[in-house]
C-alpha cells in the first residue's frame, strides 16, 4: 500500500509548498475560516496545518487516510458541478507515504478529539484520543524521509519557504472571507486577517502584492450576461520585468490559464513596454456550467465552454479601465 501511494504522490507531492496547498484546500473544503499554517526549516522538517472546519469524525479517520477515499463526490455526475477544492482523495493517502502524517481532528458534534497516523509498509492506521478544540489539525514531519531520491531535489530551506509563501498568496486573494497566519521557524511571518469589504479586500491585496501595486491600480468591477470579472489592474507605469504579480482566478480558483493571460495583455497592448508585464489580481465569474475545471488540477488550466466569448468579455473590460485611466 505504501509503494503505491508513493507512486501516486509523485503527482501531488512535489515539495513543502504542494503538500501545504493541498491541506490548505481541504480546511477550505471544511468550511474553515481560519487557518493557521506552521512550518519550520522550509517544511521539509515540519508542516503544521489548523483549522476550525468541520473536522473529521472518528470513524472516518482511517478512511481519509487511504487512498480514493474522498468524501466530497457521491457519484460521477458529481464531478459535473464539483464545487470543492479537491476530489480525488488521493492527498492525504499521498503525502502520509512520503512523511510522518499526524491527523488530529474534532467535528463539533464529538465530544473529544481522535489522533491517527499511519505507519510502516501497509500503512496500518493506529487511532487514539487526543486533546483538540473543534477542527483539524495535521502535522507532517520530515518530508521525504522514505523517498532520498526526491529528498535531493528540495532546495534551500529559504528557496522552500518561498514556494509556500507565493502558494498562501494565492490562496489568501482568493479567500479573502478566510483568515490566515504562517509562522516560519517559530516566528510570525504573515497575517491576513479576515477582510468583509471593499476597502478590507484592497488591505489584503497590499499586503500580497505590496502598497504600491494598490496605490497603482485601477478597480476593475464589470458584468455581463452571467459573467463578472472584479480585481485590479496596475496602471501601464506600474509595468513590472516578470510576470510574478498575475494572479487571475475563475470561480475563486487560481489559474493560470492561456486564454486569460491573452486577453489581459491584449488590452495592456500598445500601452506597455515589449518586454514588460502587467500586473493584475483579477476574479472572473461565471456560471458553473460554462466551464470545465477538471482539465487537469494541478495545472491551473480550465475549459471554457464559449472561450472566444470569454476571451473578449475579459479583453473589453480591461482595455475599458485602462483607457478611462488615459483620459
Ligand atoms: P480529497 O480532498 O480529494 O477528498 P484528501 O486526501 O485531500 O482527498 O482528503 C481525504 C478526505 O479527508 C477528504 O475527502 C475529507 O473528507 C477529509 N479531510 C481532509 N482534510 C480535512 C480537514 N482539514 N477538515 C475536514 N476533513 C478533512
Ligand atoms: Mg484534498
Amino acid at each position: 500500500a505504501r509503494l503505491a501511494n508513493q507512486i501516486a504522490a509523485g503527482e501531488v507531492v512535489e515539495r513543502p509548498a504542494s503538500v501545504i496547498k493541498e491541506l490548505i484546500e481541504n480546511s477550505l473544503d471544511a468550511g474553515a475560516t481560519n487557518v493557521h499554517i506552521e512550518v519550520e526549516k522550509g517544511g521539509i522538517k515540519k508542516i503544521r496545518i489548523s483549522d476550525n472546519g468541520c473536522g473529521i469524525a472518528k470513524e472516518e479517520l482511517t478512511l481519509a487516510l487511504s487512498r480514493h477515499a474522498t468524501s466530497k463526490i457521491k457519484d460521477l455526475s458529481d464531478l459535473e458541478a464539483i464545487n470543492s477544492l479537491g476530489f480525488r482523495g488521493e492527498a492525504l493517502a499521498s503525502i502520509s507515504s512520503v512523511a510522518r502524517l499526524t491527523l488530529t481532528s474534532k467535528p463539533k458534534e464529538q465530544a473529544t478529539a481522535w489522533q491517527a497516523t499511519a505507519e510502516g509498509r501497509d500503512m496500518e492506521v493506529s487511532v487514539k484520543p487526543a486533546a483538540h478544540p473543534d477542527g483539524t489539525s495535521i502535522e507532517v514531519l520530515d518530508l521525504f524521509f522514505n523517498t532520498p531520491a526526491r529528498r535531493k531535489f528540495l532546495r534551500t530551506e529559504k528557496t522552500e519557504f518561498h514556494h509556500i509563501d507565493e502558494v498562501i498568496r494565492r490562496i489568501a486573494l482568493a479567500r479573502f472571507d478566510v483568515s490566515f497566519t504562517l509562522t516560519h521557524n517559530g516566528k510570525l511571518i504573515r497575517q491576513y486577517r479576515l477582510a468583509t469589504n471593499q476597502a478590507q479586500y484592497a488591505k489584503r491585496v497590499a499586503m500580497v502584492c505590496g502598497q504600491k501595486f494598490i496605490d497603482n491600480a485601477i478597480e476593475v468591477e464589470c458584468q455581463h450576461d452571467n459573467m463578472t470579472l472584479t480585481g485590479w489592474l496596475a496602471k501601464p507605469s506600474f509595468a513590472r520585468s516578470q510576470n510574478d504579480l498575475c494572479y487571475s482566478y475563475v470561480n475563486s480558483r487560481m489559474m493560470r490559464d492561456k486564454l486569460i493571460n491573452h486577453a489581459i495583455r491584449q488590452a495592456y497592448a500598445d500601452l506597455l513596454p515589449h518586454d514588460a508585464y502587467p500586473a493584475f489580481v483579477l476574479f472572473l465569474t461565471l456560471d458553473h456550467a460554462d466551464v470545465d475545471v477538471n482539465v487537469h488540477p494541478a495545472k491551473h488550466e480550465v475549459r471554457f465552454h464559449q472561450s472566444r466569448y470569454v476571451h473578449d468579455f475579459i479583453f473589453s473590460v480591461c482595455q475599458q479601465a485602462l483607457q478611462s485611466e488615459l483620459t
